[in-house]
């Protein structure tokens, strides 16, 4: 519906646009995923350029008129994440956390746990050197996928419901699975089952930690649960 509304969004990815435009693709809190042109943001003197640049939370004035992209009146810094952008480690997570978000959530309905947990993941990566961890990376990735309703079986054997046994992880039967059901599945260690146990039941900020070997497995059971339904393939988390 055409008009005017304010919404507080992250800013996922910012690509150039005509002379001196930039289309951006928002997370929004309440709206899903919005489209937005910041017109004449790359001059100089452009009031909105620096507030709009990619991993910034902001609170935003927007216009929705006929086209498919609404544009952008206001713009007003809620949290820069200058801490962030000034370590390598942590930007490539909060980049990799952000394009998560524009992969697995492209619908314009609401997700206030999805939007919550970006904002989360932002500012522990801001404030936080040391959570620029590969286990930290899948905490936020297996959690964002529970966000979006993809949720993976931990507890039980995701064919039977065998509560003993559970070696494998079967994409196909949408988790941990026992002895007798593991066709279509690959090995999950006791470490790696633990790990992505623990992830989902704690919070963001503590996430638990694993050997290389069951972040490996536990990526993989990730990354395969994505593929197989939500039909989005990520990059793995090295
Ligand atoms: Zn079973």
């Amino acid at each position: 519906m055409p008009g005017t509304f304010k919404t507080e969004a992250i800013v996922l990815r910012s690509i150039r646009y005509g002379e001196a435009d930039r289309v951006l693709h928002l997370y929004t809190a309440d709206r899903g995923r919005v489209g937005a042109v910041a017109k004449g943001v790359r001059r100089v003197k452009s009031r909105l350029g620096g507030r709009l640049e990619p991993l910034s939370r902001v609170k935003l004035v927007l216009h929705q008129g006929r086209g498919e992209l609404c544009t952008i009146s206001q713009a007003d810094t809620v949290h820069a994440h200058a801490g962030l952008r000034e370590r390598r480690a942590s930007l490539e997570r909060g980049a990799q956390a952000c394009e998560a978000v524009l992969r697995l959530l492209d619908s314009t309905d609401p997700n206030p746990p999805a939007y919550n947990l970006l904002c989360n993941e932002l500012a522990l990566l801001d404030e936080r050197p040391e959570q620029a961890s590969r286990a930290q990376a899948l905490a936020f990735r297996l959690k964002l996928l529970l966000a979006a309703g993809f949720a993976p079986e931990l507890a039980s054997c995701a064919a039977c419901g065998e509560a003993e046994h559970l070696g494998g992880f079967s994409p196909s039967a949408g988790g941990v699975v026992c002895a007798g059901c593991e066709a279509g599945s690959f090995p999950l260690g006791e470490e790696a089952h633990a790990f992505l146990a623990q992830a989902v039941a704690r919070p963001l900020a503590e996430a638990p930690d694993a050997p290389e070997r069951a972040l490996s497995q536990a990526d993989r059971a990730i990354a395969e649960t994505m593929e197989y339904h939500a039909h989005v393939r990520l990059r793995r988390v090295a």
